[in-house]
């Protein structure tokens, strides 16, 4: 959520009786450090200091600098995005952490509930936190693998609109072809999963509310997932995009509501070589390689 000055309300009629305007905070800014979307106006220095620590220590945590393409990112419907992650391109912007760490906060919390559970059978009914390899340079870490049920199990917080839209429409494709990925890692590793599910836990509810996916594992996902990665990486070694930076427009965009969690979504910019800024730019950029003659090369 953008933060908006003016929106909180000015504070007079401060210590001794003399007015006093409150100075805003930016979390984020105040320190020295770049502000980033998602940012709010605080009025409290406390809560302000708080959120950039939080935000400190996020950026910390080995996933935060993660960069290389994991399962989680194949299925990215976004060429463009994709190709930025793909050559680590820096991101653009830094969105509001808190989801992912209550996210990652669930996740803990379901490893070691299972590794309980595990306990009390007394065996490893369940892999969890399993490291798989799906093909070289390409691993991930799945969330659990009921060994009896031979089921794949990925979780995920969401909110209650994505929740509600799942339920409407099916899973995001991206989680999907994540899911499939994991069981070719499994097979790799010599398991012979059966089925896949996506555990909607919501976010900000109650267990009643919890949703899950379930189908059953399909080789092909996972196989035409790496193939449009190939040929995504084929199309980004003729383009060379970090010598030739105005040719990042003909690696195709696929903009939507995702946009705002894209960490290359810059939306007032059109130097796409710092970043994108969504379907915006799709006629503009359009525009200006006609101008030029463009550069394209398929
Ligand atoms: S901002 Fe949107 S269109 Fe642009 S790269 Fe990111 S996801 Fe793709």
């Amino acid at each position: 959520m953008r933060g908006v000055r003016g929106a909180y309300p000015r504070r007079r009629g401060g210590v001794g009786g003399q007015a006093q305007t409150a100075r805003c905070y930016r979390a984020g800014n105040h320190m020295g450090l770049p502000r980033m979307r998602g940012d709010a106006v605080v009025t409290d220095p406390l809560t302000a200091q708080l959120a950039q620590l939080i935000r400190a220590g996020d950026q910390l945590r080995p996933r935060s600098r993660q960069k290389k393409i994991g399962p989680s990112s194949v299925g990215a419907p976004c060429d463009r995005r994709l190709a930025y992650q793909w050559i680590g391109h820096p991101h653009a912007n830094s969105s509001d952490p808190l989801a992912a760490i209550i996210g990652t906060g669930f996740h803990q919390w379901a490893a070691d509930a299972f590794a309980r559970l595990n306990g009390v059978l007394g065996r490893e009914r369940y892999l969890i936190e399993e490291q798989v390899t799906i093909r070289p340079g390409l691993s991930g870490t799945l969330d659990l693998y009921d060994q009896d049920a031979r089921r794949l199990i990925d979780w995920k917080c969401v909110g209650a609109n994505t929740i509600k839209t799942t339920k409407r429409d099916g899973p995001r494709p991206q989680y999907v072809i994540q899911s499939h990925l994991y069981g070719m890692g499994l097979e790799a590793a010599g398991h012979t999963p059966s089925e896949v599910a996506l555990a909607f836990v919501p976010r900000g509810g109650f267990l009643s509310g919890l949703h899950v996916w379930t189908a059953p594992y399909d080789r092909a996902v996972a196989e035409q997932a790496l193939t449009r990665l190939d040929d995504l990486a084929l199309k980004l070694t003729a383009l060379d995009v970090e010598t030739h930076p105005q040719r990042w427009v003909d690696i195709p965009i696929s903009p939507g509501h995702e946009c705002v969690f894209c960490p290359w979504y810059t939306p007032n910019r059109t130097d796409l070589s710092v970043g994108c800024p969504g379907d915006v730019l799709a006629d503009a950029t359009s525009r200006v390689q006609t101008k030029l003659g463009g550069e394209a090369i398929a």
